[in-house]
C-alpha cells in the first residue's frame, strides 16, 4: 500500500512557520492572572495554564481565560507526588480534575502536565484516557523537529529559573528558530509572587517582546494546539491512499478525544490539479498552500 506523503503532498510543519514556541504556566499562581495574562494579551500572545483543579483561588477569573483564547490544561486535582497515587485516588487526580476544569472553562481539556514531572505507568495510562498530550520531563530532547516521532505523553519542556538572564531564554528561542523546532517553556512564578522560582518581570516581558519581534517566523501557540497540529500531521502523512480513476482518495481517522477544528496547511506536487475536500473544490492561497480540515477525515486529489 502506498503512503500519501512526499509524492503527492506535504504538510507544512508548525502551521507554516519556521519554528514553534509554547509558553506553559504551572499551578495557577495568581501572578499569572495579574501580570502574565494581561502582558500576553497586550501582545496577542497565547499560552497554556496548567491548573490544579482542587486548589484554585479566583476561579471566576480562571474560568474566563478560555474566552481569551488561552488554553487551560490539567495539572491534577491536588498535585500529589506520583508515589502517593493509588487505585483509590488516581481517578480523582486525573479524570475528575479534567471534568472540573472543563466545567470551569467551558473548554474540553486536552493537555496534562505531570506534577513534579513525575511519570509512572499507572499515571500515564490514566492520562492517556483523558488527554491527547502530556508535558513531561525537562531533560533530553528539548527541541522537537518535525521528522521526530515524539512520546506524546512525555513532551519535554525547559523550566524558567530566577537566576537565568534574558540571554538564556533568547538562546532557547534562537535554537528553536535555527533548527526549525518546537520548544516548550515551563514557567512558574514572576516577581511579585512568592511561588517557585520567580523570574524578574523585565525578563518575562523581554521574552514576550522577543517572541513578538519574531512572530512572522515563530508559531507562538498553546501547548495543546501545537501538539494537535503535529499529531494530525503525523496521522495524515501516513494515511491510506485509495487510487481510483485518476483520483487519489486519502482517508484518515481522527483519534478519540482529539480537539475539533484543527486545520492543516499542505502543499501538493504539480501532478495534482485539484483538491476536493468536503465535496467542494478548494483553492490554494497566494503561496500555493491549501488548508485542510482534519475533522473531515478525507480529501481527494485529482490528477492532471
Ligand atoms: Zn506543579
Amino acid at each position: 500500500m502506498a503512503h500519501a506523503n512526499e509524492n503527492l503532498f506535504s504538510v507544512l510543519p508548525w502551521n507554516g512557520y519556521k519554528a514553534a514556541v509554547s509558553l506553559t504556566f504551572d499551578d495557577g499562581d495568581p501572578i499569572h492572572l495579574d501580570l502574565a495574562i494581561p502582558e500576553m494579551q497586550k501582545r496577542k500572545i497565547r499560552g497554556t495554564f496548567f491548573l490544579i483543579a482542587g486548589n484554585l483561588t479566583r476561579q471566576d477569573e480562571w474560568g474566563k481565560i478560555a474566552g481569551l483564547n488561552m488554553e487551560i490544561g490539567n495539572h491534577s486535582m491536588t498535585h500529589k507526588h506520583a508515589y502517593e497515587l493509588n487505585d483509590d485516588n488516581i481517578y480523582e487526580e486525573v479524570d475528575k480534575a479534567n471534568e472540573v476544569l472543563k466545567k470551569l472553562s467551558g473548554q474540553n481539556i486536552f493537555s496534562f502536565a505531570y506534577p513534579f514531572v513525575e511519570i509512572t505507568e499507572p499515571l500515564r495510562k490514566r492520562v492517556e484516557k483523558n488527554c491527547i498530550i502530556a508535558r513531561g520531563g525537562t531533560t533530553g530532547v528539548l527541541y522537537y523537529t518535525p521528522d521526530m516521532t515524539p512520546d506524546w505523553y512525555d513532551i519535554h519542556s525547559q523550566a524558567t529559573m530566577t537566576h537565568y538572564d534574558f540571554e538564556t531564554y533568547k538562546e532557547w528561542i534562537d535554537t528553536a528558530l535555527d533548527s526549525g523546532a518546537w520548544t516548550v517553556f515551563m514557567i512558574h512564578a514572576i516577581d511579585g509572587s512568592d511561588w517557585w522560582q520567580p523570574i524578574p518581570k523585565n525578563i518575562f516581558i523581554g521574552v514576550l517582546e522577543y517572541l513578538k519581534e519574531n512572530q512572522d517566523k515563530i508559531w507562538i501557540a498553546p501547548f495543546g494546539e501545537v501538539s494537535a497540529y503535529w499529531k494530525a500531521q503525523k496521522i495524515i502523512e501516513s494515511a491510506k491512499i485509495i487510487k481510483k480513476e485518476g483520483k487519489y482518495i486519502i482517508k484518515w481517522k481522527k483519534p478519540e478525544l482529539f480537539p475539533p477544528g484543527v486545520l492543516l496547511k499542505i502543499k501538493v506536487n504539480d501532478k495534482v490539479s485539484k483538491i476536493i475536500h468536503a465535496e467542494k473544490i478548494i483553492q490554494p492561497d497566494s503561496q500555493s498552500v491549501f488548508t485542510i480540515s482534519f475533522d473531515l477525515s478525507e480529501m481527494t486529489f485529482i490528477k492532471n
